[in-house]
């Protein structure tokens, strides 16, 4: 998994779809799964292994909705 992957404030996000466009590996889903009462199609990270953290998805979006979080480190 990348160092940082993408994280979706729903209370910002407009559901436009742009980021899961513009994701090179198609990495993010628009997904119906009740964020909120109004029904909207949120994204969500369905891929977060295969996301590289290039953050053109958090650059992309309109409002600022994305944001990088940091993945904790697995240590073997
Ligand atoms: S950071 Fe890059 S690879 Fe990861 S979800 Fe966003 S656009 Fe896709
Ligand atoms: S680009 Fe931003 S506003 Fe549009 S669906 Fe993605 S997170 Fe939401």
């Amino acid at each position: 998994m990348a160092a940082k992957i993408p994280e979706f404030d729903y209370a910002i996000c407009m559901a436009c779809n742009i980021c899961a466009e513009l994701c090179p590996l198609t990495c993010i889903e628009m997904s119906k799964t009740g964020i909120d009462a109004l029904k909207k199609v949120y994204p969500v990270l369905a891929s977060p292994a295969t996301c590289t953290g290039c953050s053109i998805c958090k650059n992309a979006c309109p409002v600022e909705a994305i944001s990088m979080k940091e993945t904790i480190p697995t240590s073997h």
